[in-house]
């Protein structure tokens, strides 16, 4: 069977995090069919487009390796992929419609329609149009077209009638006609709204299975009737249900932290994100839950996605980025990290380009296990890479490690150093524990009383590695040299 999907955005803003998960999942089951998707620019809302919008969206959809296989301005171009290039074609498809009587003109003006809606408002009644213009006579229609009077063209939506589809995912789904607006099918200004434009696009783009967010459910009757008044056969249809944010609401929209922008920026590991968003919805009937892109292809099913709202959760998407990051070899990792940083944060990445390669990969290996994501990294090693430092000597006494003065502090620290003058550079963590743990012992203090002021010497901060780790990253001759600063400072 040949499938073809489609996205179709409104360029207005960044690509939301939803969007993400819809253009994956029709571009998982395009490919799963060995077919194609197809990127359409819903631009027909002038007033709400954002020049820059459709560039980003396809660096984007790049940048998480969802490029589709037909988008605006590709070398075959087809067809324009702007429905704001598509003007002249729904003028002639809304015309046959008025010819086939399935569909009229409407010449209220927007006062007047404000009124009404006004109306029904006050009353608690569904706001719909009230058929005012749907019987004019064709003398009636004739004047008004011959003295320019603005119209609008509606579709004529039978008065008794069942619709229904038969969602993949939601199941059939059936409304009353009474319950249908005669929607607006073009505006006065001759373009055309999002019904006419999309219907008559998936029809003519030989879509086979619009696959699209739930909101979008309440117009598919409408599109319903339209595919019939065309004597068309409509496309398959999968409304995926809406995403809500952590705290149970629905996603608002137009924080940055609901944009795949922001999710780019912070470098979480790409095969993470999609491997997460891929599972918000849907998940291949067992607890499998690390898939390569290849995987979901080959597993996704639209008929498994759930009919629940999904929750997106940053912990977990975080969970997934820490594991992905600890399964990759520190030679990936360092190259992906260079990568990152010439992006992102270049001042850094000439910090690093300072040091020795091996020195780096060392303190990867390191934090490799601690790594949510790789734009934790200037804040987790900045110590690592920088001797010029303050102390303040509140840090150093701790009442609840037992160093209650400077003196006491003084004298764990010259103990490391004897520790550190007594031997060669350690070859892993665990022999930096055993050597210290020795000498801690001998001395009969606890470990991390003695540790303590070290990993402040080492660090300059509470929050850092592990003094043992701080020491084998830094060699001991680097970590001899900062404790004497320290000591220095202090005397
Ligand atoms: N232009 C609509 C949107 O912005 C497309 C909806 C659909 O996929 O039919 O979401």
């Amino acid at each position: 069977m040949s499938v073809i999907t489609r996205f179709a955005p409104s360029p207005t803003w960044f690509v939301h995090i939803w969007s993400l998960r819809t253009v994956l999942y029709n571009y998982l089951f395009a490919k799963k069919m060995w077919w194609k998707f197809m990127l359409r620019i819903e631009d027909t809302d002038q007033t709400r487009y954002v020049e820059w919008s459709i560039e980003n969206l396809l660096r984007v959809l790049h940048a998480f390796w969802l490029d589709p296989d037909e988008w605006p301005n590709n070398p075959w171009k087809v067809w324009p992929y702007y429905q704001s290039e598509r003007l002249d074609i729904y003028k002639k498809y809304v015309d046959e419609l008025i010819k086939n009587d399935k569909a009229y003109y409407c010449f209220c003006s927007s006062e007047r329609l404000d009124e009404l809606r006004k109306e029904q408002q006050e009353l608690w009644l569904p706001t719909k149009y009230d058929w005012h213009c749907k019987w004019l006579s064709t003398e009636e229609i004739q004047e008004k077209l011959n003295s320019w009077t603005p119209y609008t063209i509606r579709l004529k939506v039978p008065k008794w009638k069942k619709i229904f589809f038969d969602d993949i995912i939601k199941g059939r789904v059936e409304v009353d006609s009474k319950d249908v607006d005669d929607q607006v099918l073009l505006k006065s200004d001759w373009f055309p709204t999002y019904h006419l434009a999309n219907v008559v696009d998936d029809h003519l783009m030989w879509v086979t299975h619009v696959i699209r967010w739930d909101e979008w459910t309440p117009s598919t009757p409408k599109h319903i009737l339209m595919y019939e008044a065309f004597w068309w056969t409509p496309p398959t249809f999968a409304h995926i249900p809406l995403l809500l944010w952590m705290d149970k609401k629905k996603l608002s929209k137009r924080t940055w932290d609901v944009s795949c922008e922001s999710y780019l920026e912070k470098w979480y590991i790409i095969e993470a994100i999609i491997n997460y968003i891929a599972l918000l919805g849907w998940n291949p009937k067992s607890t499998e839950e690390f898939f390569t892109m290849d995987e979901l292809i080959e597993k996704f099913d639209l008929e498994a996605v759930h009919k629940a709202w999904a929750v997106f959760d940053i912990e977990k998407l975080e969970w997934f980025s820490a594991k992905y990051l600890t399964k990759l070899n520190i030679e990936t990792l360092y190259n992906l990290l260079k990568k990152y940083l010439e992006k992102y944060d270049s001042e850094y990445a000439y910090t690093l380009s300072k040091f020795d390669d091996n020195y780096n990969k060392k303190i990867i290996k390191e934090l490799q296990t601690r790594l949510k994501r790789l734009g934790e990294y200037r804040e987790l090693t900045k110590f690592f890479y920088n001797d010029v430092w303050h102390i303040s000597q509140d840090l150093l006494v701790n009442e609840k490690m037992k160093i209650e003065n400077i003196d006491i502090a003084k004298k764990w620290l010259y103990l490391a150093l004897e520790i550190l003058s007594a031997n060669n550079d350690f070859q892993s963590v665990d022999e930096v524990k055993n050597v210290f743990v020795e000498w801690i012992q001998k001395a009969e203090m606890k470990n991390w009383q003695v540790l303590w002021p070290v990993r402040i010497a080492l660090s300059w901060e509470k929050e850092s590695p592990w003094a043992l780790e701080l020491i084998f990253i830094l060699w001991n001759k680097k970590s001899s040299e900062r404790i004497n600063n320290l000591l220095k400072n202090l005397n």
